[in-house]
């Protein structure tokens, strides 16, 4: 393959996107960029086999980005490729006029740059002002103002000026970064690459010099600990061979041996391989495509997600959105659409219209009764069932999503998500079950029966100690009056299956299951005294994230034993069969314990009595009558 742009590639990527006015010479200014930009770097595109109208042949890249417009997401947004010796560019292009303010929407979600054209004969008109507050609204990081057709002013410095300062007081007034603002002929190609000689009271630099040397390195989400790769498509190989998982990153970075967890089942496993487009590349990193091979034999479909044990998305029906308007027919509280965001369709139900922005004076006016054609609003939105959704502000890709009509498949809206609400994780599939809120107050509950309630969560190796001290703590609540409750992983397990060890999926699920009853005690004013094994930590962060969402207290107790003295007691012989190969998947054994980082309390077993042990929980306990 013989595409410069990916193989062995380490220019860097900017992606584009462009705003303005349909007359603002869009087309003229892509093709002259196309055009010129492969004389400045003929030596590395020469290798590139042309296509029909000269440009390189990229057909591999293209098919790369196949996966993101099958998302829906860019839908009708072509991309276009250029290159210079110093940077690679992804500009995403927006056929069909009428479309321009959605495509601009969709395009602008994943842009590095907004090129914003203004007609140096008209001036900032009423889409440069929606589209820059679209931009705006998206945080696009960088603005590049083009203020083109500069030959039929007969490149006068003065209008020129004039366009910059209306240019500038709109940026300024919706809050978005002082733009570069450079006068060019995109016609006649002054200014865009080559330094024009008919502009001499221009000193800044040709537009193509801005794109290559805007600041990208802090703009890039390529922390590891963001991972979020949606998938797209599953590869099932006829000759059993491993599945091959394939989507576009959309942040952190990816490499053979990472864990991953799976959402929304939550089973963890490792990354096998990654593959991209460049064989020489072992570490991916946005916005590239890739396929992945994992450990596990595991159930992942399309529109489920790979992300990072450390932070993975919650798991939400609430959405509370920003969403841009696109169809005739408004947009009303109880309608009904398809969402569909990354690679995941839900059913969703429009909840309520909390504002609507007008474009063109930039007011705001409250509790609208719908949406028209291109209005903007707030819209709190609920879904059939999970998306894991990022704020977009945290995540442009898993932020964003569009609204589909289900009759017409239009795309008619496009949003962005302001907040997702982790709900109690619901399983999928259920629509029937629904949470039933309880006429009294939880203070009122709590006063009536002098109680508060609370959970003690044991996590640590098995025969650690958990039990022999929740056992302890539970008899010495009871004893000073206080309702507690003991919820043993074993007791609750009892009756499930012989098998010690878990399935994949299966001990996520029990986790969380016992995370959302101890919270149900807990909110009854009992203190719940988890005893779990519970030895990752992602799975841990479920039940004390279900507690924070209730605002209720949440105690973390590490039961610190080492594994050989665990070994050494091990009072119900477990280490022993596990040792001998009779249980699979034992932690300690062959499976891996995550301690906690930061547990409310820690108790070394080797130096701390048990009575010692349930003093200190109980220091770190609310009081009954607190
Ligand atoms: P787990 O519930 O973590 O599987 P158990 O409580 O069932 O562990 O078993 C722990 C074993 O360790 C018990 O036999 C207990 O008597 C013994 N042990 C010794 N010292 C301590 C201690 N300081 N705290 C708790 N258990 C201890």
């Amino acid at each position: 393959m013989s595409a410069t742009l990916a193989a062995g590639d380490r220019r860097e990527l900017l992606r584009l996107a462009t705003a303005g006015s349909v007359d603002d010479g869009k087309s003229t200014l892509i093709g002259r960029l196309l055009l010129d930009t492969q004389l400045l770097a003929t030596d590395q595109l020469e290798a590139l086999s042309r296509g029909r109208d000269g440009a390189p042949d990229l057909s591999a890249l293209t098919d790369g980005l196949r996966a993101e417009r099958e998302q829906g997401i860019t839908i009708d947004v072509a991309y276009r490729y250029f290159a210079t010796a110093r940077r690679t560019f992804i500009l995403a292009d927006t056929p069909g006029h009428e479309r321009y303010t959605r495509n601009m929407f969709t395009g602008a979600s994943t842009a590095d740059l907004v090129l914003v054209l203004v007609d140096a004969r008209a001036g900032v008109v009423t889409q440069t002002r929606r589209h820059a507050q679209i931009a705006a609204l998206l945080r696009v990081p960088h603005v590049v103002v083009v203020v083109n057709k500069m030959d039929l002013v007969d490149f006068s410095h003065a209008r020129f000026d004039e366009v910059a300062g209306e240019m500038l007081a709109l940026c300024a007034g919706i809050g978005l970064p002082d733009p570069q603002l450079v006068p060019i002929s995109a016609l006649d190609g002054d200014n865009v690459v080559d330094r024009s000689p008919r502009t001499s009271w221009y000193d800044g630099p040709p537009l193509i010099e801005i794109l290559e040397t805007v600041d990208l390195v802090a703009d890039r989400d390529t922390d590891p600990g963001r991972l979020r790769l949606p998938i797209q498509w599953v590869a099932r190989p006829a000759d059993r061979g491993r599945r091959v998982y394939t989507g576009q990153l959309a942040t952190g970075r990816l490499r053979a041996g990472d864990e991953v967890v799976v959402m929304p089942s939550g089973v963890r496993t490792t990354v096998t391989s990654v593959r991209t487009l460049d064989p020489e590349r072992d570490v991916a990193i946005p916005p590239m495509s890739v396929g992945v091979t994992i450990a596990d034999d595991v159930d992942i479909g399309r529109g489920d997600l790979l992300a990072s044990p450390v932070d993975p998305p919650p798991a939400s029906r609430e959405l509370d959105t920003t969403i841009c308007w696109m169809s005739e027919e408004r947009l009303a509280p109880g309608r009904r659409y398809a969402l569909k965001h990354t690679t995941r369709t839900v059913r969703t139900t429009v909840q309520a219209i909390r504002d609507r922005w007008d474009p063109e004076t930039l007011e705001v006016f409250a509790d609208p009764s719908a949406l028209a054609l291109n209005d903007i609003g707030r819209v709190s939105l609920r879904t059939s069932s999970p998306v894991l959704a990022d704020p977009y502000r945290r995540n442009g890709v898993t932020g964003a999503f569009i609204l589909i009509d289900e009759h017409s498949n239009d795309t008619v809206g496009a949003g962005i998500i302001r907040e997702a609400r982790a709900a109690t994780p619901v399983r999928e599939g259920r629509r029937d079950v629904t949470w039933h809120p309880s006429a009294l107050d939880r203070e009122d509950r709590w006063r009536g029966i002098a109680q508060r309630g609370a959970t003690v969560w044991l996590t640590g190796l098995p025969a650690s100690g958990k039990s022999t001290i929740a056992v302890a703590l539970e008899r010495q609540l009871v004893d000073a009056g206080r309702a507690a409750y003991l919820l043993d992983g074993d007791n609750i397990r009892h009756g499930l299956s012989d098998d010690l060890g878990f399935a994949p999926g299966d001990r996520a699920e029990n986790v969380r299951r016992v995370g959302q009853v101890a919270r149900l005690f807990a909110d009854a004013g009992v203190v719940a005294v988890v005893s779990l094994v519970s030895p990752l930590r992602s799975d841990r962060e479920v039940p004390r994230r279900l507690h924070e969402a209730a605002e209720l207290p949440f105690i973390e107790v590490h039961v610190d034993t080492d594994v050989e003295e665990c070994a050494r007691r091990d009072p119900k012989g477990l280490y022993a069969r596990a040792r001998a190969g009779e249980v699979k998947g034992f932690t300690g054994v062959d499976a891996p314990y995550e301690p906690p980082e930061r547990p409310e309390v820690r108790l070394d077993t080797e130096t701390v009595e048990v009575s010692e042990a349930v003093e200190r929980i109980l220091a770190a306990l609310p009081a009954a009558d607190g």
